[in-house]
């Protein structure tokens, strides 16, 4: 059975490009280029509550990774370095080759260096803190809407929550339907490089982590604003076209968690250049609705008739 200092040393000690120092020391050390302001955020996962006993430990690397650079994707961020903080039920070695090869293929992609954390022995739980880079005064923050911008979405919703009430039997899904939708649960593409060139354009931005409407409901508290949403206008995951369940489609398209999308609004005068970017990102951008004077979230049906929905996920909802 290797040690802990093994485990370490084996699995996630890598080369720290981009970090003056990485895993070995009491501390990392990083210095953040000129101009910059760091974004820090952590983001956790734990067996049973995010993520069900025996998934994927590939999936479980990506993942873990993933929804803490959605995090910097929607501060406009970019992200730099990673700290894992793990506990293992046991030294695995199939199981953390497995995990680390998911982590550290999604943090190549981004240029993110693992530099640092703690190992030890527990319930299967997985902590992240991700660091980031955004040039002074450009970061997105949730506080900036103003009435009279535009709603706009990246990709499409619903499809992660559609693999959950899939796989709990409330849904029954073709095989290709099941696999795709799948993905969108277990391996969420990050939209970092759509929140870099939001910079000065986006004037509030949030990943929709908990659901569309409770997510936009966290940028309209911010802002101090209301809005106005027209369900037929959101981009909605193309697993649903066959499956004719109206409601599950309201409920995971409205407050179902997981989609990782950008949910961000902009002055109507950056239309063209918001499409002009999403074409060139190859990434689906959807206008859903406006930005009001108030404090409500208005939600209309595809006839004007107002829709009610409830709020995202909430750990501690009874
Ligand atoms: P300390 O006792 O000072 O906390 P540790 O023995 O926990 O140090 O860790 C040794 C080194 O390995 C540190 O640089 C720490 O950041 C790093 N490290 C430990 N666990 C991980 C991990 N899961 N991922 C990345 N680095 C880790
Ligand atoms: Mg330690």
């Amino acid at each position: 059975m290797p040690s802990e200092f093994e485990l370490i040393a084996r699995y996630f000690d890598r080369p720290a490009r981009g970090a003056l120092l990485g895993v070995g020391d009491d501390a990392a050390l990083v210095r953040p280029g000129p101009g910059m302001e760091l974004a820090v955020s952590t983001d956790m996962l734990i067996e049973g509550r995010h993520f069900a006993a025996g998934a994927n430990p590939r999936a479980l690397g990506h993942k873990a990774l993933a929804v803490n650079l959605s995090d910097m994707a929607a501060m406009g961020a970019t992200p730099r370095w990673a700290l894992l903080a793990i506990a293992l039920p046991a030294a695995d070695e199939n199981w953390l080759a497995g995990f680390t090869r998911g982590l550290f293929t999604l943090a190549e992609r981004f240029s993110v260096d693992l530099i640092g954390g703690d190992t030890t022995r527990g319930p299967l739980a997985i902590a992240i803190t991700i660091l980031g880079e955004v040039p002074d005064g450009l970061a997105l923050f949730r506080a900036g809407a103003r009435p009279g911008d535009d709603i706009w979405v990246s990709g499409a919703l619903g499809g992660a929550a559609l693999a959950l009430a899939a796989r709990a039997g409330r849904a029954t899904l073709g095989a290709a339907q099941a696999a795709s939708a799948g993905r969108r649960l277990d391996e969420p593409e990050p939209r970092v490089e759509l929140g870099e060139r939001l910079r000065g354009i986006a004037t509030g931005a949030i990943d929709i982590s908990d659901g569309f409407a409770g997510d936009l409901r966290h940028v309209l508290e911010r802002s101090g604003v209301g809005a106005l949403v027209h369900y037929a206008r959101l981009p909605k995951a193309p697993e649903f076209a066959d499956l004719g369940d109206e409601q599950l489609e309201r409920d995971c398209v409205l407050s179902g968690g997981d989609d990782y999308e950008l949910l961000f609004t902009a002055a109507q005068s950056s239309r063209t250049e918001i499409e002009t970017l999403g074409g060139g990102l190859d990434i689906a951008l959807t206008r859903v609705g406006a930005i009001q004077p108030g404090d409500k979230l208005v939600l209309l049906d595809a006839r004007g008739a107002a829709m009610t929905c409830g709020g995202g996920y909430d750990h501690f909802a009874s």
